[in-house]
């Protein structure tokens, strides 16, 4: 059987060794060094956002961001329900309650409408919420500019969760530069990787002052260690910026191999009426991190995404569940909820194709196959057999 076919494969582009080796020459083997300084400027150039502190993890980036924001014990921070849980635990970090909101179908992200609903309910029960993170999730802009003037309106903080969506703008804009402050990640399946890695960015230079202090354990400025607050070991490896700086050369060539996938799948499925895909409106540019689709059962003649999943499965390509939303987590099942049932729905019927910029012609055409092999209601127990 052919080599396994991945969701999102890490995809090196050669220039991270010349970055590695510099790490080594210099013996800059530590949280600190040339290479981030030159990681977090690049990544400043390219989002045009003036402040960014490169991370160990997407989830630091996140926690260090509640922190900035003052979030404690017993606060309540409003965040998309339909993504994944890392955008949630820093939350329960900080000891504070995660109030969940359902998506819209236009983009899958956080309806603005049921935003507002929250906003008002919370304060009408007297507990006004200290910050929103708001997901763009798979790539695809949130409707940032109504959930902006909203945040606005009532005064509430914007984190935005961007660690899906690096090369995603609205209206021309990158995301993640919209709110007080954004959150990147550099995990092995993201659109860039260091392996692990993430980044907090912000105009404010307050804050990214604050996060690189609390990075690195908080010490005081004194001459020996003294600690007048709790830090963290949360900033990124020298060595780790060094692939970044070497993925970062190449980030507009992955965002339009991702939407390369995008288009080949969404046109060469057109036929099927019951397959459908996330569409960009209008000043929306997703940078496709994952090609999603909705799987109509009625349409389809009763082939679901389970069928598909399993029936890749045995042809040895990986596709994956959408995001099993927060509200039906075990973990955070008693955390206050405002819905319309749309995110339940996506888990029900959708699924993540494989979307990797190292996905070859040949890779794609043999997915397309096997994907209109199930669609033409051959039962899964007979494929590759
Ligand atoms: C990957 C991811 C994170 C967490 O990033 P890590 O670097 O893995 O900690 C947060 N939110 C979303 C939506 C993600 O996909």
């Amino acid at each position: 059987m052919s080599s396994k076919i991945w969701l999102s494969a890490p995809h090196m582009c050669g220039a991270e060794m010349k970055y590695i080796q510099s790490a080594f020459d210099t013996n800059w083997i530590a949280p600190l060094g040339p290479n981030v300084n030159a990681f977090e400027e690049e990544l400043g150039a390219y989002l045009q956002i003036k402040h960014v502190a490169a991370l160990s993890s997407g989830s630091a980036a996140i926690h260090l961001a509640l922190i900035i924001l003052g979030v404690k014990t017993g606060d309540e921070v409003l965040v998309s329900s339909f993504t994944f849980s890392a955008t949630v635990n820093p939350i329960v970090y900080q000891g504070a309650i995660p109030i969940l909101i359902d998506c819209e179908p236009d983009t899958w992200n956080m309806s603005p409408d049921l935003l507002e609903e929250a906003i008002k309910d919370r304060i009408a029960k007297k507990i006004k919420p200290k910050a929103i993170i708001v997901v763009h999730l798979y790539g695809m802009p949130a409707k940032i500019d109504e959930i902006m003037t909203i945040a606005r309106n009532y005064e509430i903080p914007v984190i935005e969760d961007a660690a899906e969506a690096l090369g995603s703008k609205y209206k021309g804009k990158p995301v993640g530069t919209f709110g007080e402050l954004g959150i990147l990640s550099f995990n092995g399946n993201k659109i860039i990787t260091t392996s692990g890695g993430g980044a907090l960015i912000s105009d404010n230079e307050e804050y990214i002052n604050q996060a690189r202090f609390l990075a690195t354990q908080a010490r005081d400025n004194a001459p020996y260690y003294q600690h007048s607050h709790i830090g963290y070991n949360y900033r990124m490896s020298n060595v780790l910026a060094g692939i970044g700086r070497g993925q970062l050369e190449v980030i507009d060539e992955r965002v339009n191999q991702r939407k390369a996938n995008y288009e080949f799948y969404s046109q060469s499925l057109k036929e099927f009426s019951g397959i459908s895909f996330s569409l960009e409106k209008e000043n929306f540019f997703s940078n496709r991190w994952l090609t999603t689709i909705l799987v109509d059962t009625i349409k389809t003649g009763g082939i679901s995404n389970i069928d598909l999943l399993l029936g890749l499965e045995k042809q040895n390509i990986e596709s994956r569940f959408c995001w099993k939303p927060m509200h039906l987590q075990p973990v955070f099942r008693n955390c206050p909820s405002y819905l319309n049932g749309v995110s339940e729905r996506f888990f029900d019927i959708g699924l993540c194709l494989p979307s990797g910029s190292s996905l070859t012609d040949e890779n794609k055409l043999f997915i397309l196959d096997s994907i209109k092999m199930i669609l033409n209601n051959k039962k899964t127990r007979d494929i590759g057999l």
